[in-house]
């Protein structure tokens, strides 16, 4: 694609926020690093629309705990010798205070503080993506979008009902798809044009022409009271100077059996209902889909076991397995079961969100809990029953009611993230 008739495209993604919404998943890794569907990260998915679509150069722009990002961009996300060069790179960057003594302060003075890679990459567009969204997308064809509409900066624009719009960025825009309003979290969220009750919200993911990039960025790292962040100040100021333009994320087709499906996993509900979506059959996500694959580190893990332990029948249902599950005489259903995880008889999980490593004790009850990665659940504990007894022990998520157990402590643990 970079070579193509779309000049040279830099991939941009930004992977540095705090992620404090989704602590505790958040106390020990950065949001992408985040673990998400028994085998990936967070990261996997806008990694994976980025090189299905053929976009090769990429920079990801790291900061807060980031140790595991980077070892899993380093492990994962390397192309081969034949291709490494100037073109073909996934670099992790941390902020290096080329421009003064401060760490990236908001997602656009993350991109200002690396105007001189957009210089040395001498990229005619830059595809600018969050790295804390679960979805599919050919960036092609958005990029198509932005060429034929002669875009000075596209917007990828999903549809919601006008009910649920208050919650992100929102756009106005003219029949023609032309943005004439950008508003972040509007009481009163705008509507499309001919389609009544429903709004187009930011996605957080944008194509810049280079030099409207560089001067609004440059413009904004002057303006005081600016938060440098692209959804709060760049977007509302640009957009009645030049051509900003809404892509229909649904109109973007996927070859094979994916549907539309985009969730800001940033909070612990949306997190763990993005995995209960995945558990549908069929579902609007799918990992299986060989066409549009999502691509991760691979491990030396040994296949999953399921086995009727101690007399204790086994049934594992609607369940995500990754490799080195072991269900020995447990209950399983609508859950999740990362790498090497076991779950010993006697114990009945449902919706529950398994981390690596985790060991479930004999006779455990689990209703809607995360466990994350190393976890050691004693024998005949029972979690998600009761709100009360919850409360007093757990992290219990005010939002959505669903109980977190964050990873114990890291010192003993190799790859901790
Ligand atoms: P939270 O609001 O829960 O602390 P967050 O800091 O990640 O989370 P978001 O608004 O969810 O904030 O961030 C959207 C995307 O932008 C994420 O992929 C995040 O990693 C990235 N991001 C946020 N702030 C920065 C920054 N200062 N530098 C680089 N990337 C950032």
């Amino acid at each position: 694609m970079i070579f193509g008739k779309y000049g040279r495209v830099l991939g941009i993604v930004l992977a540095g926020g705090k992620g404090e919404r989704l602590m505790p998943l958040t106390k020990y890794r950065a949001k992408p690093a985040v673990p998400f569907a028994a085998k990936y990260r967070i990261i996997d998915f806008a990694l994976s629309n980025m090189v299905n679509s053929g976009l090769f150069s990429i920079y990801c722009l790291v900061q807060f705990k980031s140790q595991s990002l980077n070892e899993h961009i380093e492990r994962g996300w390397q192309f081969g010798n034949a291709l490494r060069g100037r073109d073909y790179f996934i670099t992790a960057v941390p902020a290096q205070m080329w421009t003064g003594e401060r760490w990236y302060e908001g997602t656009a003075d993350a991109v200002f503080q690396n105007l001189h890679l957009i210089t040395l990459f001498d990229a005619d567009r830059i595809c600018i993506f969050a790295a804390d969204h679960i979805y599919k997308m050919d960036i092609e064809q958005m990029l198509q979008y932005h060429m034929d509409t002669k875009a000075d900066v596209t917007i990828a624009a999903n549809t919601v009902p006008a009910s649920e719009a208050h919650a992100f960025g929102c756009m106005d825009t003219d029949p023609s798809g032309q943005v004439i309003k950008f508003v972040e979290k509007p009481k009163i969220p705008p509507q499309i044009p001919g389609k009544p009750g429903f709004s187009y919200v930011s996605m957080g993911n944008y194509i810049f022409e280079r030099h409207v990039l560089e001067e609004a960025i440059i413009e904004d790292n002057k303006i005081e009271t600016s938060s440098h962040d692209f959804g709060k100040d760049i977007l509302p100021r640009i957009y009645n100077r030049c051509r900003v333009m809404a892509y229909d994320f649904k109109s973007n087709v996927l070859p094979g059996i994916d549907r539309p499906y985009w969730k800001d996993v940033g909070t612990i509900k949306a997190y763990h209902e993005a995995h209960m979506d995945l558990l549908q059959h069929p579902s609007d996500l799918t990992l299986y889909n060989p066409l549009w694959p999502i691509r991760t580190v691979s491990y030396s893990d040994p296949p999953g076991f399921t086995y009727p332990d101690k007399g204790q029948g086994c049934s594992v249902v609607g369940t995500l397995r990754a490799e080195g599950s072991r269900v020995l005489g447990a209950i399983v259903h609508r859950s999740v079961l990362s790498r090497n995880c076991v779950i010993n008889a006697g114990a009945v999980l449902e919706e529950c969100i398994v981390g690596q490593g985790v060991v479930i004790g004999e006779n455990c009850k689990l209703r809607r809990v995360i466990l994350d990665a190393y976890n050691v659940v004693p024998p005949n504990t029972v979690i998600g029953y009761n709100p009360e007894v919850d409360q007093k022990k757990y992290h219990v998520d005010p939002e959505s009611g669903v109980v977190v157990l964050g990873m114990p402590k890291i010192q003993l643990r190799r790859n901790f993230g």
